[in-house]
């Protein structure tokens, strides 16, 4: 007996009945596209792709695939690097990319409520249109929100807040059996029991599929501002982050490009951006063991973080 059952035509017309036949496909484009994502990994086309537009239906979906053991791969934007989406066994890609809603802004709480295929980048935006924002920033803004989410995803901003399961207080999501569960919620504190919100952020779509998702949000920094430094080791690099990690600074954005070769010269670049209510104290950025006040922020001129308008600066600047 084969460990996996076959993809019939019955089967398809019962997946074409919940989802509509227009978002069941078999064209070669599709199963080429659902067959990849941006890790060098071969290609592993599924034998269908199914996009469904609403928990009911991923339910719905995950019950005919649970009864007829057809392998189901939930899909985001297919931006990991790593080959989780690939459908390795063929069967179903999931893709979630129709749930694209953001169901709620929550200033008062500080909570979104979003759908898994909003991408990061239009939660960013229409947070930072309130004056709030979601920190995790991983390098790829396509990601969707349900892809973030199973791989726990980190980014530039990690350093200062944590990656994504810092930010994620509730969970909508879909069992193998098509049950819907809620773990978590719009609160903070929630410390009954067992954590399986914890157990799903970062399960890569092998327990759950991440149907709804409740994400803790902060306020927006009030300038942003850059330091271009050159370090000569690591030993240097970690003194700045000291004054990253200071109450009086808010974000940091930090690339470290670490070049080949015996001597590692470290380009450290700092996006430093100040608290909303810390706006008359200096950033301080501790190097060589030094304190040097850079700047204050009455005396910088604020780069937009919305436009991405940096003023760089360096040490001989100062
Ligand atoms: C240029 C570039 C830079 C990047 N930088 C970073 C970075 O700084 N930090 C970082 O962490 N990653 C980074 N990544 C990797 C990638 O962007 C992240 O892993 C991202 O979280 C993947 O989101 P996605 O929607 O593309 O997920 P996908 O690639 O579609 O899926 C990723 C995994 O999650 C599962 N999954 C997707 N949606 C769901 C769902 N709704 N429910 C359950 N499981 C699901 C999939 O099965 C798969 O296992 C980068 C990628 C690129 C191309």
């Amino acid at each position: 007996m084969d460990e996996y059952g076959v993809l019939t035509q019955p089967i398809r017309k019962e997946l074409e009945d919940i989802v509509g036949a227009e978002n069941v496909s078999s064209k070669t484009d599709d199963l080429e596209k659902h067959a990849i994502d941006e890790s060098l990994e071969p290609p592993h086309p599924p034998h269908v792709v199914v996009k469904p537009r609403s928990t009911e239906e991923v339910s719905e979906v995950m019950k005919i695939a649970y009864r007829e053991k057809i392998p189901v791969t939930p899909q985001g934007s297919r931006t990991g690097l790593s080959g989780g989406s690939h459908p390795l066994q063929g069967g179903i890609a999931l893709s979630l990319e129709r749930m694209t809603e953001i169901l709620e802004i929550d200033e008062e709480n500080l909570m979104a409520v979003v759908e898994p295929g909003v991408l990061i980048m239009d939660l960013h935006e229409e947070t930072e249109k309130l004056g709030l924002l979601y920190p995790p920033d991983p390098g790829q803004e396509s990601g969707s929100l349900g892809g973030n989410i199973s791989t726990n995803a980190g980014g530039v901003r990690g350093m200062k807040y944590g990656v994504t399961r810092d930010f994620v207080q509730g969970l909508e999501a879909v069992l193998p059996n098509g049950e819907i569960i809620n773990v978590g919620g719009k609160l903070v504190k929630n410390s009954t029991a067992y954590s399986l919100l914890d157990l799903i952020i970062g399960s890569e779509g092998t327990l759950a599929i991440v149907t709804k998702a409740i994400l803790r949000l902060v306020y927006l920094p009030v300038c942003l501002v850059g330091v271009e430094e050159a370090f000569p080791g690591f030993p240097e690099l970690l003194l700045p982050l000291r004054g990253v990690r200071d109450e009086s600074v808010y974000s940091a954005h930090l690339e470290a490009d670490l070049s080949s070769g015996l001597e590692i010269l470290l380009d450290l670049s700092l996006a430093i951006a100040l608290d909303p209510d810390k706006q008359v104290r200096g950033v301080t950025v501790i190097r060589e063991g030094l304190v040097q006040v850079l700047f204050s922020c009455q005396d910088c001129v604020a780069g937009n973080i919305f436009e991405g308008e940096w003023d760089h600066f360096s040490s001989n600047d100062l």
